[in-house]
């Protein structure tokens, strides 16, 4: 059998260069709020079928290198759980281990159910999640929510399942990691009958309407709204609406987490940068958030005007913030 050649530009593109903004060594370390690490690296190894990695963890060391990427919030969402988040979780807990594996890496996971996979969720599916929220590595209960544009899953079956993920995060005080798409009307009336004002909240990849999430950020105090590569899509007007919105009032920091959603959503600007790449790269990575930072940078400065001057780093250090606030990391 021939070979199938890949369409994907060369492996190296993926080591990034430094972003141009970031260039000196003194820059704000990269937080990924969420990432969905396994499906990166399987993406990558099908992509890449002669790729030099041959573990996540080599990939991780060697892609995020020279990036300051200082933490990760990994996500686990199918049903039945996925076994090998154990692996990875525990060998979080050494700071050894940390070192040598990770290189440095602080690797953090979330766990839940995904509107999509809502028909596959059981009794025993729901026993995997509450054992794996006790591991000192898991940060919340994620991604759940409704998504009305796939309806992948029956609607009543994705707020039936919803609901009963909500309230065992609620008991357990565990923060949210929220997937809502075109179900505003529905996703909001359940979050502010089943979760607490005072609760953490993020609403993962934001793209839904402005007055949405204001609605949202006046009821929520902890709630924050996530940023993706997908606020640099010409498709998507939304995201860059929200951060206008954030962005004139006397609020701050903005009330936003930094993630990549990987391996979705590579953010568009990045292909200034890496003028020499043909086609599109078949993978994002928690690397590529500067790129989505200096859009939100810009996305500011434009709406605030000239007395602004926002840069990658401040956008950074914000999201930081705010990653300490949400998950603790
Ligand atoms: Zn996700």
């Amino acid at each position: 059998m021939g070979k199938k050649k890949s369409s994907a530009p060369p492996e190296q593109h993926l080591l990034l260069p430094q972003h141009p903004a970031r260039t000196n060594a003194q820059t704000t370390p990269i937080v990924d709020t969420h990432t969905h690490l396994i499906s990166t690296f399987s993406t990558y190894r099908s992509k890449y079928k002669e790729g030099k990695y041959a573990t996540v963890y080599d990939f991780v060391r060697e892609v995020y290198k020279h990036h300051g990427v200082e933490a990760i919030v990994d996500v686990y969402c199918e049903a039945p759980v996925q076994k090998h988040w154990r692996e990875l979780a525990d060998s979080a807990l050494s700071e050894e281990d940390r070192k040598t594996k990770w290189g440095g890496l602080e690797y953090w996971f979330v766990m839940g159910v995904h509107p999509h996979e809502a028909k596959e969720y059981t009794d025993d599916v729901e026993r995997d999640i509450l054992e794996a929220m006790a591991h000192p590595r898991c940060v919340g209960w994620g991604e759940i929510g409704l998504d009305y544009h796939y309806d992948n899953s029956p609607r009543e079956i994705q707020q039936e399942v919803f609901i009963r993920q909500l309230q065992h995060a609620v008991r357990l005080n565990k923060p949210l990691t929220i997937h809502t798409r075109e179900a505003e009307e529905d996703s909001e009336r359940i979050l502010k009958q089943y979760v607490p004002k005072d609760h953490r909240i993020h609403i993962h990849c934001y793209t839904d309407s402005p007055e949405w999430a204001a609605r949202m950020l006046a009821h929520f105090p902890n709630l924050y709204i996530g940023i993706t590569g997908v606020i640099t899509y010409a498709t998507n007007l939304n995201t860059s609406a929200v951060i206008r919105q954030m962005a004139t009032s006397a609020e701050r920091p903005l009330r936003i987490l930094l993630e990549t959603d990987a391996p979705f959503m590579t953010p568009s600007n990045i292909y200034e940068t890496l003028k020499d790449v043909k086609g599109r790269l078949p993978l994002s990575h928690s690397a590529m958030i500067p790129w989505t930072a200096e859009w939100v940078a810009n996305i500011v400065n434009e709406s605030v005007g000239e007395e602004s001057h926002w840069d990658v780093e401040q956008v950074l250090q914000e999201g930081r913030e705010n990653a300490k606030k949400m998950y603790g990391v």
